[in-house]
């Protein structure tokens, strides 16, 4: 028996994610969490945020620029920048789910209660958290930036199209 869905149903069933960070810059770790999520969902966001407390190394627009260049073949990844909360940012997009990665147990406090608030503001969204893989359980964008300005090389711990520098 064949069962037809009504137009309206088959577009809220459409699954969408945000992936929000501040990329400052992409690692392999970003990149790994990325691809692992998006066979997942129909349409993958990433966010990269603006956030008025933090001091960026990159430009929003470089960081966005990287993030694109990386996932140039991809359809269904757009990358967005946005200021403001994240569930905003879901709202606006029509996402129903966030991913998160987690490296450590100081990642899970930190995530819980980001997740918890979330979850309080926007009942409706999930966040899905993807466990690291081992080999990037140590990497993060400030690692990457401390080694840019101390002249370190930076290719083994960022996706090999791109060339970061300062
Ligand atoms: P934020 O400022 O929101 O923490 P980040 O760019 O540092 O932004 O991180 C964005 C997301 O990517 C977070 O969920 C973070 O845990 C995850 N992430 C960052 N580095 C790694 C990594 N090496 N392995 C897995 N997840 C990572």
């Amino acid at each position: 028996m064949k069962f037809y869905l009504p137009e309206q149903f088959k577009k809220t069933m459409s699954k969408i994610a945000v992936f929000p960070g501040s990329f400052d810059p992409i690692t392999l770790g970003h990149q790994d969490i990325i691809t692992r999520a998006l066979p997942f969902f129909d349409k993958l966001y990433i966010g990269v945020g603006v956030n008025i407390d933090k001091k960026y190394m990159f430009t929003l627009e470089q960081r966005v620029k990287w993030i694109q260049q990386v996932f140039k073949e991809y359809k269904n990844i757009e990358v967005v920048g946005y200021k403001g909360l994240t569930v905003d940012l879901c709202r606006n997009v029509g996402a129903k789910f966030i991913i998160r990665g987690l490296r450590t147990s100081a990642d899970f406090e930190f995530e819980r209660i980001i997740g918890q608030v979330n979850k309080q503001l926007y009942p409706e969204i999930e966040t899905i958290y993807l466990l690291s893989a081992n080999e990037y359980s140590s990497l993060n964008s400030s690692i990457v930036r401390d080694l840019l300005i101390n002249g370190g090389d930076v290719s083994q711990f960022v996706p090999s199209r791109l060339d970061i520098k300062l």
